[in-house]
């Protein structure tokens, strides 16, 4: 008999029909002999609903005020859940966050779990319940409800499996797993069985939005078995785990993409100590987030500056960068917001040498020219122009072998 912590996303808990669908699931693992904690997320659009409510009174609620209003929507979800497990026979007793004590600092909107006091869940397990937590909240040190950022329920659930040091976190959400790379991009795209914390984290970070991807790394970091599956069908879904040492790994797990990149050079600065810090610090202090960076060596004492930023922020970001390049005695900044990022990913690239020059090689095949490159251990990412988006993806899902089993 095992203890299992399962997450219901909001497609899942979307109305009462399905509310009882996920009753009868939880029954059926009771069924099997498992202990089960259930996390659930609000009906979905609530969050996205009670924000709006909020903000056609201002455009700027106060925090901790917004938390009281959000965390309404994960309690309407684990009491219905709750009457539905007891309509059917089935024992159950619903918490918020501040009754399980999930204990948060106090960054209201985005709060971090610092523990959670577990005594409540233990005993109501003893007493052959189901226990039922809300998703997404939590209570600060003064007993102010918190909330953790959107999508924050699969960290909840992470966190209580860690907590209650149960065999496994199962999320259930609308796709069956962890894919090759986006099924709309490649329709021979394949349910991983499993892939590594790392691979996952930088798929998440990459664009393959499945789980917060705070919830992976606090996986990670407390070693908890995590695996995605559906709540519409039936089967394993897809493991999130620890490298097995001594495993032959496939090469690549997995090819991420973005599709929100721009890029911008600063060409002639003066190659001197302080550069790319007076290049990029007025660019983050603007909170533009900078994601590539490349240095040429220099020519003539002056170097070439190229960084990376979201399509968004191109137009803040290149404004800014006409200042600095004039302060710097810069020769000119140009940019390109028409451009996207191929990453390929995968732990078994450690130990394969010739990964980089097959990717490399299979993108000239098809003409596609490569403008920016970087690496890191487990990934190798290009930006090329966005016209060639789904023929990079498609030839190197090909080159890899990802379409077969
Ligand atoms: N309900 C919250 C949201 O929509 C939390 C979650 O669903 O995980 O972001
Ligand atoms: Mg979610």
């Amino acid at each position: 008999m095992g203890l299992i912590v399962q997450k219901y996303g909001g497609t899942s808990v979307a109305n009462p029909e399905r509310i009882k669908k996920v009753a009868e699931k939880i029954i059926a693992t009771r069924n099997a002999n498992h202990r089960l904690v259930v996390v659930v997320s609000a009906m979905s659009g609530e969050t996205d609903r009670l924000i709006s409510l909020a903000k056609s009174i201002t455009s700027r609620p106060k925090p901790r005020e917004l938390d009281v209003l959000l965390s309404t929507g994960e309690q309407v979800t684990i009491a219905l859940l709750s009457i539905a497990l007891e309509s059917l026979g089935c024992p159950a007793h619903s918490y918020t966050g501040a009754q399980v004590h999930i204990r948060t600092d106090s960054a209201h909107n985005k709060a971090r779990i610092m523990d959670i006091d577990a005594a409540r869940v233990h005993k109501d397990l003893g007493d052959g319940r189901v226990v039922v937590v809300a998703g997404f909240q939590g209570v600060d040190e003064s007993g102010n409800i918190t909330t953790l950022g959107r999508g924050g329920s699969d960290t909840t659930a992470v966190a209580l499996a860690s907590a209650l040091k149960a065999d496994e976190c199962q999320i259930y959400t609308d796709v069956d797993g962890v894919y090759t790379t986006d099924p709309r991009v490649v329709p021979e795209a394949r349910r991983l069985d499993r892939i590594t914390y790392e691979e996952m984290l930088e798929m998440a970070s990459l664009g393959a939005k499945v789980l917060q991807i705070r919830s992976v790394e606090f996986a990670s970091k407390y070693n908890v078995p995590l695996r995605v599956l559906s709540s519409f069908e039936e089967g394993q879904g897809t493991l999130i785990t620890t490298e097995e040492e001594g495993m032959e790994q496939a090469q690549i797990s997995g090819i991420a993409f973005n599709r929100d990149e721009a890029k911008l050079t600063v060409l002639g600065v003066p190659d001197q100590p302080g550069v790319a810090s007076q290049i990029l610090s007025p660019i983050a202090d603007d909170g533009i987030e900078i994601d590539m960076i490349v240095q040429n060596v220099a020519q003539d004492s002056t170097t070439d500056f190229t960084f990376t930023v979201h399509r968004n922020d191109y137009d803040r970001a290149l404004e800014i960068l006409q200042d600095i390049a004039k302060k710097l005695g810069a020769r000119e900044v140009t940019g390109d917001d028409k451009i996207i990022k191929i990453s390929i990913i995968g732990v078994g690239m450690r130990s394969h040498a010739g990964i980089a020059s097959t990717m490399f090689k299979t993108l000239a095949n098809e003409g596609i020219n490569i403008r920016m490159i970087s690496t890191s251990e487990i990934k190798i990412s290009v930006v090329v122009d966005e016209k060639y988006l789904e023929l990079g993806v498609r030839a190197l899902h090909d080159a890899f072998g990802l379409s077969q089993a």
